[in-house]
């Protein structure tokens, strides 16, 4: 039945229940001026892109990649290509030529959306991706080649009509990129069932109420950006704003005033960045429009929660989840009080345990590996290509975060860190593995090893400790070459904020590095036990 298939859902059906005139979002452009699309409009520009894809023989389950800033093409493109059952992918618009390359190639694109200033960095790869059929760009008012297309031009003639096809529940939907401790990122895919959670989170933790104006500041790129900032919402007709512009303290404080937010989601990070600069917004900023803020992606230190219970003058409710989990599964929401610096607790239908090494399940304040028991419907379903991967993150009947958490007496989670060496920074994960063979193919430096380190703004920066050839210095012009080379091969997240010169990396004696030692070195803490490290 096409009613399980989220474009229909996020588009077609609003329409169907007398939203058709409601403003489905406002694109806001950096000089705050708004442009309305209506979910009829977002309905019809939807149908257009996917009458396109089938003229150019796009079948179900063939992968589609946006690799786009945010614009409005995104949304119609996304929606558009989950009404005919092919894949949706996304990418970071700030990756660099690599990033963008070990993706793509993964999951064997066929077809890539994005724009001029863009392209350049895929015209290099493409004699290398061989499945990848045709490069659509937003910005190109006629075709240049039956595989250089032209968005308008493939669009314009479309109906504004598709008929979506039955979509069993099972169907893939997403494929989002994530990083790990070891190896090149992997390809989490969902499945369109996965509404079904992510609406119920948006009722649950979000608390909506039809007249809501809500703004998510996450990319489309990120698990956040596809599940809150399309999926979720317009799964309940919700009028969204969505903002092309970078972050800005006045920019941001502007737009919530200006549009009259009501409920903001947005992380960490950006709310330190906010509270840097109190002096200008305090004074100049009321939100009477505002109900409420919520927060993801890094732990939420309490005192932000203080900072925006005294300046913004809102309750503050952290949500956890990943990549992997498509949706909120630990979370604080309003009826539930919120004890700052924690997580809250487990929404509806999700069980939640920490297992401690020795095995024991659910200790009360000792920290553990934070599990989820599975089978709510936006779970992930594959780590595309890496059967094993995805296997070894079950243990029975449970899923393994990757987390480290403790619970207390009432059942609320509270966040400990990562059980691997995934770095965190402003909310986006970085893999050390990824950094490191970057930074390897530069001839100055003959080792490397990268870690995560503990900061003020970020939550996490990059450090990367590396040996030099010919016991060289470290120079400013290296530290340069460094930076470019890291933010063109994977992106500017990555690029580490601190380079460390060290005669030698310690490896255990089967050549792993080990990032323990070098984080212990760095805090200027004990290693430990490093009787395993090689001579
Ligand atoms: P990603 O898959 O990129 O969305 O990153 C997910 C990871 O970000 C989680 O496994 C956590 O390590 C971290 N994370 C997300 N939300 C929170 C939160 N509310 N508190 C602490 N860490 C979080």
């Amino acid at each position: 039945m096409s009613s399980n298939n989220i474009g229909y859902i996020c588009t077609h059906l609003q329409c169907e229940n007398g939203l058709a005139d409601k403003t489905a979002f406002r694109f806001v452009d950096s000089d705050l001026n708004g442009t309305n699309y209506s979910f009829a409009q977002l309905d019809a520009a939807s149908n257009q892109f996917a009458n396109a894809l089938k003229e150019i023989n796009i079948r179900p389950e063939d992968r589609i990649f946006i690799f786009l800033p945010k614009q409005p093409e995104v949304f119609f493109s996304f929606l558009g290509t989950l009404k005919t059952k092919a894949v949706a992918g996304v990418l970071f618009s700030n990756f660099g030529k690599e990033a963008v390359f070990d993706r793509l190639a993964d999951a064997q694109a066929k077809i890539l959306i994005t724009k001029q200033s863009l392209f350049k960095r895929i015209e290099e790869i493409w004699p290398d991706l061989p499945g990848l059929e045709k490069v659509i760009l937003t910005d190109l008012p006629a075709h240049k080649s039956n595989r250089v297309l032209s968005y308008t031009q493939l669009v314009e003639h479309q109906s504004t009509e598709f008929l979506v096809p039955d979509t069993a529940p099972e169907t893939p939907s997403v494929l989002h990129y994530t990083s790990g401790s070891t190896g090149k990122p992997k390809g989490v895919l969902h499945v369109h069932n996965s509404i079904h959670h992510q609406r119920m989170t948006m009722e649950k933790v979000m608390q909506i109420e039809p007249t809501d104006i809500y703004w998510c500041t996450a990319d489309h790129a990120w698990v956040t950006g596809t599940t809150y900032g399309i999926i979720g919402p317009w799964s309940k007709g919700l009028t969204q704003v969505h903002f092309g512009g970078k972050f800005d303290t006045e920019a941001w404080f502007d737009l919530l005033k200006q549009e009259k937010i009501t409920l903001w989601y947005t992380a960490p990070t950006a709310l330190r960045m906010l509270m840097r600069e109190e002096d200008k917004i305090a004074e100049k900023y009321d939100l009477p429009a505002l109900k409420r803020v919520y927060s993801v992606g890094e732990p939420l230190n309490p005192e932000i929660v203080h900072w925006v219970r005294r300046v913004i003058k809102k309750e503050i409710y952290d949500t956890w989840f990943q990549t992997e989990t498509g949706g909120i599964m630990i979370t604080n929401r309003p009826g539930l009080p919120v004890k700052p610096g924690s997580m809250g607790k487990p929404i509806h239908g999700v069980e939640a345990g920490v297992f401690t090494e020795d095995g024991k399940g659910s200790p009360l304040n000792e920290s553990g590996s934070l599990r989820l028991k599975k089978g709510w419907s936006s779970m992930f379903r594959a780590y595309i290509n890496m059967e094993d991967a995805y296997r070894s993150k079950f243990h029975g009947d449970f899923y393994d975060t990757g987390d480290l958490a403790q619970m207390d007496e009432d059942g609320y989670f509270w966040f400990i860190g990562r059980n691997d060496d995934v770095i965190n920074t402003s909310g986006h994960l970085v893999g050390p593995f990824e950094v490191e063979s970057a930074l390897l193919e530069m001839e100055d430096i003959v080792d490397v090893a990268v870690i995560g380190a503990p900061d003020e703004m970020l939550y996490e920066k990059v450090v990367a400790f590396v040996t030099l050839k010919n016991h060289q210095e470290w120079t400013r012009r290296l530290e340069v070459k460094a930076r470019i080379h890291i933010t063109k091969r994977i992106s500017p997240i990555a690029v580490p904020s601190e380079f460390i010169v060290t005669p030698k990396i310690p490896k255990n004696r089967s050549g792993k590095i080990m990032r323990r030692v070098l984080k212990a070195r760095y805090l200027g803490e004990d290693a430990g036990d490093i009787s395993t490290l090689e001579d």
